[in-house]
C-alpha cells in the first residue's frame, strides 16, 4: 500500500483536498452497508422505521421535543415557512450572506425576502439591522448559523419579542451540534432546520433534511405538510408537498450520528492549529482569522478567513497552483443576485456583506485532515504572503 509522501517544504508539496467525504465514510462502510442492506430487505424505502429512529435521536441530540424528517435542508426551510402560513404579501427578514436556499424558500412561497446585513467578526446576521428591517408585514425571521457558529440569539430573540413575538426559523444547515450558551442549534427558535447534504457536518449518502420544534401542534402540521397535506390518508385539509425522508438516508445517518461530536472536536482542533499558526507575525496584515463569539461553540462547517482587499483571488489561485483546496463562500451576496433584482437592492446597500464577499476564503478544515496536510496549507499561505510582501516592500522602498 502506498503511503503519503512526507512533507518537505523545500521540495515537493502534497495535494490537500478542500473536503474528502470518503475519509469519513470509509471506516464506517461495513456498518453502513449492513444498515442499507437491512432497508433493502425490509422494502420500506420511504419513511421506514430508521426514519423514526433518526427523528427520535436527532430531537434528543438537539434538545428539542420533536424532529420531523424531510427530503432536504431546503425543504426543511420551505416546510417551516409553510407551517407559519407564509405567503404573498408577507416579508421574511434574513441575511444576504448565506447559501441561496434560505432566500429561495421564501421566494418560492410568493413572500418577499428582506435582506439584513451581517456583523463583520462572525459573518452572522446583525440583530440591529434585523430590527431596522422589521415592518408590519414581517411574518418570520430566518437567521443562519453560518459556517457552524450560532447567531447572537439572545439579541435576536429580544428584538423578535419586542416586535410582537415574530417567530424565528433557524437555518441550522451548517450548524448541527453548535452551541449557544450551552444549548444546541435547533432548539433556540421556533423551528430549527437541518441539512444532511453530503458535505454538511452530518452528511448522508444523498439528500436529506430535518426540522426540530418544541411546538406539538406545529410538529403535527409539519408531518402532514411533508406528505401532501394528507391526514388521514387521501384526506387533504391542506396542500402540502412530497418531502419525506428516504429510509436509506436515515439508516446511514443513524450510523453516523454517534460520531458527530468526535468529528466536531477534530474540526475544532484543526481550527486551533490554524489560529495559532496564522497569529504569527508573518501573516500579519495579510490574513484575518475567524472569531468565535463569547458563549458560542462552533462546529466549523467552514474555516473562513478574510484576505485583505484585492488579494483574495490571487491567494486562491496560488493555493490552487500548489494543489491546496480552498473555496469562496459566498462570492455574490443574495441581494445582488439577478433573480432578486426586482427587489431593488443597489451596490452598497449591505456594505458589510459586500465587503465579506470580496474578502472571504474558506480553507480545508474537515476532521480527517492529517497534520502534514494542515502544515502544508499553513506553509503555502505563508509562502504566498512572503512573496507578495517582498514585492510590496520593494514598492515602498522605491
Ligand atoms: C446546505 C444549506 C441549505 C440547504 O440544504 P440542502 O440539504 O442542500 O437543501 C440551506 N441553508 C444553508 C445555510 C446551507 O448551507
Amino acid at each position: 500500500m502506498a503511503t503519503r509522501p512526507k512533507t518537505n517544504s523545500a521540495t515537493a508539496s502534497i495535494p490537500v483536498p478542500m473536503l474528502d467525504v470518503n475519509r469519513q465514510n470509509s471506516p464506517l462502510r461495513a456498518e453502513v452497508d449492513a444498515a442499507i442492506a437491512e432497508v433493502c430487505e425490509s422494502g420500506a424505502f420511504v419513511y421506514g422505521p430508521a426514519c423514526r429512529e433518526l427523528e427520535r435521536a436527532l430531537a434528543e441530540y438537539c434538545g428539542a421535543k420533536y424532529a420531523i424528517g424531510c427530503a432536504s435542508g431546503s425543504d426543511a426551510l420551505l416546510l417551516a415557512l409553510m407551517a407559519l402560513d407564509v405567503g404573498p404579501g408577507d416579508e421574511v427578514v434574513l441575511p444576504s450572506f448565506t447559501f441561496f436556499a434560505t432566500a429561495g424558500a421564501v421566494a418560492r412561497l410568493g413572500a418577499k425576502p428582506v435582506f439584513a446585513d451581517i456583523l463583520p467578526d462572525t459573518f452572522n446576521v446583525d440583530p440591529e439591522d434585523v430590527a431596522r428591517k422589521i415592518t408590519s408585514s414581517t411574518k418570520a425571521i430566518m437567521p443562519v448559523h453560518l459556517f457552524g457558529q450560532c447567531v447572537d440569539m439572545e439579541s435576536l430573540s429580544a428584538i423578535a419579542e419586542e416586535a410582537g413575538g415574530i417567530p424565528i426559523i433557524e437555518d441550522a444547515a451548517q450548524a448541527i451540534g453548535a452551541e449557544y450558551q450551552g444549548r444546541r442549534a435547533g432548539f433556540l427558535g421556533k423551528f430549527g432546520c437541518f441539512s444532511f447534504y453530503p458535505t454538511k457536518n452530518l452528511g448522508g449518502f444523498g439528500d436529506g433534511g430535518m426540522i426540530t420544534t418544541d411546538d406539538e401542534s406545529a410538529a403535527e402540521q409539519l408531518r402532514v405538510l411533508r406528505d401532501h397535506g394528507q391526514h388521514p390518508r387521501y384526506h387533504h385539509s391542506m396542500v402540502g408537498v412530497n418531502s419525506r425522508l428516504d429510509t436509506i438516508q436515515a439508516a446511514v445517518l443513524n450510523v453516523k450520528l454517534p460520531q458527530l461530536d468526535g468529528w466536531a472536536a477534530g474540526r475544532n482542533s484543526n481550527a486551533e492549529r490554524y489560529e495559532k499558526a496564522f497569529s504569527k507575525p508573518r501573516f500579519e496584515g495579510g490574513l484575518q482569522v475567524p472569531t468565535v463569539a463569547e458563549g458560542c461553540l462552533s462546529v466549523w462547517n467552514q474555516y473562513t478567513v478574510r484576505v485583505a482587499e484585492g488579494r483574495r483571488d490571487e491567494l486562491q489561485e496560488y493555493l490552487a497552483s500548489q494543489k491546496v483546496g480552498s473555496a469562496v463562500y459566498y462570492p455574490i451576496p443574495l441581494h445582488r443576485q439577478e433573480c432578486f433584482a426586482e427587489l431593488g437592492y443597489q451596490e452598497g446597500s449591505l456594505p458589510v456583506t459586500e465587503q465579506a464577499a470580496r474578502e472571504v476564503l474558506s480553507l480545508p478544515i474537515f476532521a480527517e485532515l492529517e497534520a502534514e496536510e494542515l502544515d502544508q496549507v499553513i506553509e503555502t499561505v505563508g509562502k504566498f504572503f512572503a512573496e507578495t510582501n517582498a514585492k510590496g516592500s520593494c514598492h515602498r522602498a522605491a
